[in-house]
């Protein structure tokens, strides 16, 4: 008999900020979900957008996750490292035509509310994003947490870019590349890229690579059913106690925190957090409007 497939999960944050309480919960829910199938859990550096991005941030990152016992199964990943890759995968959309070069600004496509369905400018190769073309289907997936969800591209996301007129990749490009080259099967991460996902499926099957399981964690709430601040959210998880940090992102992943004990390592909490680990309570809460859509042109 064959064993079943090794399970790959990765947690990639972009380096534009410290680590926050939402970041701990999506980085630990990926790798509890993968680490309880005795997968593999990566980490990968998404600094792809050096406008946004903060020098030295994705170290701090590296050492915050480090400091509650996360560490990457293999060497970290920068997706700064990956431009040849990136235009590998551009060049063959384009030579099969399913990618083209546009010259399209905002302004001239917020008469069609912003979406892009045919160019209205000339392409001008010097000054020109590369977007996919979308078809009419309907793109179908079922979410580990959100269950069914469908979207028509054609009608809400229009041919989307995958690099940008200021020369830098997109988000949708490099994370579908990447996730395909690390092997990545299981895809576990906030609810904020929920409305991504159909994209990055389409762009799977236009390059003809396998597309992972997807599961979204969603916003939380304290033990009380209130929405957490967004302070709270915010707060730097190097200037909070870092027990109380873990347990509340346990908690909010639906789990019971009273496991966990205070006067242990943090490798020791991480540890018996896997043990009681069960992915059947992760909660189902309310789909947050994207904010900042990470693929912005
Ligand atoms: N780099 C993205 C972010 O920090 C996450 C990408 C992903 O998990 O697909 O929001």
């Amino acid at each position: 008999m064959t064993p079943p497939p090794l399970i790959r999960g990765r947690f990639a944050p972009s380096p534009t900020g410290p680590l926050h309480l939402g970041s701990l919960t999506a980085a630990l829910a990926s790798y509890l979900m993968a680490k309880s199938q005795h997968g593999q859990w990566l980490i990968r550096i998404e600094d792809i957008d050096p406008p946004r991005e903060i020098a030295g941030m994705a170290e701090k990152q590296l050492q915050t996750l480090a400091g509650f016992g996360l560490h990457s199964d293999e060497p970290v990943l920068y997706q700064s490292s990956r431009s040849r890759v990136y235009l590998a995968a551009l060049a063959k959309l384009l030579m099969e035509n399913k990618a083209f070069y546009c010259s399209c600004s905002r302004n001239q496509l917020a008469g069609q509310d912003g979406i892009h369905r045919q160019c209205v400018a000339t392409a001008d190769p010097e000054r020109a994003a590369i977007r996919l073309r979308v078809d009419d289907r309907s793109m179908e997936f079922t979410d580990g947490v959100y269950g069914r969800q469908h979207q028509k591209l054609a009608d809400v996301i229009g041919d989307f870019v995958l690099k940008r007129a200021d020369g830098y990749f997109a988000y949708q490009l490099a994370v579908v590349v990447d996730d395909a080259d690390q092997g990545i099967s299981q895809v576990v991460r906030g609810a904020d890229l929920l409305s991504s996902t159909p994209r990055q499926i389409f762009l799977q099957q236009q390059l003809g690579v396998p597309t992972p399981s997807y599961c979204h964690i969603g916003l939380v709430r304290d033990s009380d059913g209130r929405k957490l601040s967004k302070s709270q959210w915010a707060a730097d998880l190097d200037d909070e106690d870092r027990f109380t940090a873990f347990s509340t992102a346990y908690r909010h992943l639906g789990q019971d925190d009273r496991v966990l004990q205070r006067n242990w390592k943090a490798a020791a909490n991480l540890e018996r957090a896997l043990q009681h680990f069960d992915a059947s309570l992760l909660p189902v809460l309310t789909i947050p409007e994207p904010a900042g859509s990470p693929d912005a042109d």
